[in-house]
Parts: structure tokens; C-alpha cells; sequence
């Protein structure tokens, strides 16, 4: 049977290293990437039907727009189709607390047209924050599959094991067009290189990346280099379309029902803006009262 790559990727604390714990036992490797000093952990994992995995557990990262070493070894690796751990299928883990800031990489990664599975993880904390999901709505709007998972409490995990043997069945479209972004520039791009990705071809442009076939000559010729301030106002037109894109999804396939949260925090607001201010206007007729 086939051995299915995976790379797994999210923003940092999302659960990223205990869903690979839940995933891969104690097959684990750790080592390092060559010439730099970012941890490189690799595990292997048994699935139905008689599939094996290997698991690359990559370093959190909060965006493509990579800024550091971290997140440099997760764009060259999603760069280069003919790297060794090139992933047949990313499964990008999120926080069901932070979904708004942890989908902003999702969307760029589905952007990439590589097959995108989706992990909510943090489940058990949902009806103590009072949170429901629609998760059908989710994954028609997002394009993808999605496993709600509790790497602690170890639910959802056989599921994702399933998605992952049927990554052939997940859509490598992007749920959000980057030419979306800036049409015109974009438009420009499909022009000048019409076999290539566009969001592949605008992260080789906007960061220090290279990948196979792309002569980075040919941007320069074309005149797609922009100066970093272009670029800077080019990348938060990015973030600003890919928030809106993210809060319409959530706006119907999310609810925060605060009013039913059982944490500590919503208790105490919901004692301090109700019940707290009754009984303090109580005690003080009650004071009257006695003083006159
Ligand atoms: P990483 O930075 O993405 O690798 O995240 P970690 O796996 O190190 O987890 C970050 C924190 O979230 C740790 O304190 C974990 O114990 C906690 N955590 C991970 N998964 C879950 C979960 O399913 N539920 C809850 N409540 N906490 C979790
Ligand atoms: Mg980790």
C-alpha cells in the first residue's frame, strides 16, 4: 500500500504537536533542518485499510508572507514539488478559539491547489465558550474537509485518519481566488505566465523563494518586481481580502453563544453586568431605609 505524505502546518499553540503526538505514538524522529536550527520532527502513522503515513510536524507559522526561519521551511517546502517531503496532502490545525486568525494561513495554503485538510482542534473547549459550528457550511465554503478534533481528549483523530486516506477526494480548488487581491496585477501575471499558479508565482515574487521551472529573470523583464513598499501595501491588501472572505464564512458557520458559556470569565461578566449591580442598588435602599 501506499505510504501518504502529510505535512502538517499551523499558526503557533493550535495543538499542532499533540494532534502529531495522537497521530504517531511514539514513531517519532526529531532532528534539524540542514544548515539551520529549526527542529525537524517527522513520525510515522498506521491508517485503515492498511495505509501508513509519514507526518512532518512543521514549525508554527502565522502566515506565508514568511518573516523568519520558521516559516521560510514551510514555504520552500510547499515551493518545491520535487523536495523529498513534498506532501501529497497538508493537514493545516487550527484552534476553535482563534479560528479568525488561524484560517488566515489555511486560505493561503488552499490557494497553493495542494489537497487541504482541515483540523478544528480544541473540541472539548466548545460548550465551554458557548461555540457551535456548521461544519457542512464550513466545508463547502472553505473547499476542503474538515476534522473536529480534542487531541486531548483524544476525539476525532480515527476521522482524520479516514480523511487522510481519502485526500484524493479533497478539492484542491482555492476558496478564495488570489487574483481576488488586486485583478489588475494579477490579470497582468496570468499574462506573462499562463501555465503558472498565480499565488505560487506571487509568493516567488514577493519572498526569497525559488521553485522548479521559474526563471526569476523573466519577472524582472516583465517588470512584476515592486519595490518593498509596493509590496508591503501589496501583502496587506492580501490579509485585509482574506480577513473579509474569513469573517463572512464565520458570520453563518460559526455561533458564540455567550450567554450559555460555561467558562469562569462569561459567568462572572454575566454576575457583574446583572445579578452584581441588582443586589448592590438593593443593599443600598436597604441602607436608607435603616439610617432613616
Ligand atoms: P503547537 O504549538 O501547535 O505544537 O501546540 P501544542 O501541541 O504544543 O499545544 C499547545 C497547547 O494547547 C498545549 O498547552 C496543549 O496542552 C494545548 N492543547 C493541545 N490540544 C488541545 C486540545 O485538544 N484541547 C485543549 N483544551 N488543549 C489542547
Ligand atoms: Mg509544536
Amino acid at each position: 500500500h501506499q505510504n501518504i505524505k502529510v505535512a502538517l502546518i499551523g499558526n503557533p499553540n493550535t495543538g499542532k504537536t499533540s494532534v502529531f503526538n495522537q497521530l504517531t505514538g511514539l514513531n517519532q524522529q526529531v532532528g534539524n533542518y540542514p544548515g539551520i536550527t529549526v527542529e525537524r520532527k517527522q513520525g510515522f502513522c498506521n491508517l485503515p485499510l492498511g495505509f501508513k503515513a509519514t507526518i512532518l510536524d512543521l514549525p508554527g507559522t502565522y502566515s506565508l508572507n514568511a518573516s523568519s526561519l520558521d516559516e521560510n521551511v514551510v514555504i520552500e517546502l510547499l515551493m518545491n514539488k520535487n523536495d523529498k517531503d513534498f506532501p501529497d496532502v497538508v493537514v493545516v490545525v487550527t484552534d476553535v478559539e482563534n479560528l479568525k486568525r488561524n484560517l488566515l494561513l489555511f486560505t493561503q495554503i488552499k490557494d497553493l491547489e495542494l489537497p487541504t485538510i482541515l483540523v478544528i482542534n480544541m473540541s472539548d473547549r466548545m460548550e465551554l465558550k458557548g461555540i457551535t459550528l456548521d461544519i457542512p457550511y464550513l466545508e463547502e465554503q472553505l473547499k476542503t474537509k474538515i476534522a473536529l478534533v480534542s487531541s486531548r481528549k483524544k476525539l476525532g483523530i480515527e476521522n482524520l485518519k479516514k480523511l487522510i486516506v481519502d485526500y484524493n477526494k479533497v478539492s484542491t480548488e482555492p476558496c478564495l481566488n488570489a487574483s481576488s487581491i488586486d485583478t489588475e496585477y494579477f490579470g497582468g501575471l496570468k499574462k506573462a505566465f499562463p501555465n503558472q499558479l498565480l499565488y505560487k508565482l506571487w509568493l516567488v515574487i514577493t519572498q526569497d523563494v525559488n521553485f522548479a521551472n521559474l526563471d526569476r529573470k523573466a519577472i524582472e523583464t516583465h517588470n512584476f518586481a515592486k519595490t518593498p513598499s509596493e509590496l508591503k501595501r501589496l501583502q496587506q491588501k492580501e490579509t485585509i481580502k482574506r480577513y473579509q472572505f474569513i469573517n463572512d464564512v464565520l458570520k453563518v458557520g460559526r455561533t458564540i453563544d455567550t450567554e450559555n458559556a460555561k467558562d469562569f470569565r462569561s459567568k462572572l461578566d454575566r454576575v457583574l453586568t446583572h445579578k452584581f449591580w441588582g443586589y448592590v442598588i438593593f443593599g443600598a435602599i436597604l441602607l436608607l431605609i435603616f439610617q432613616s
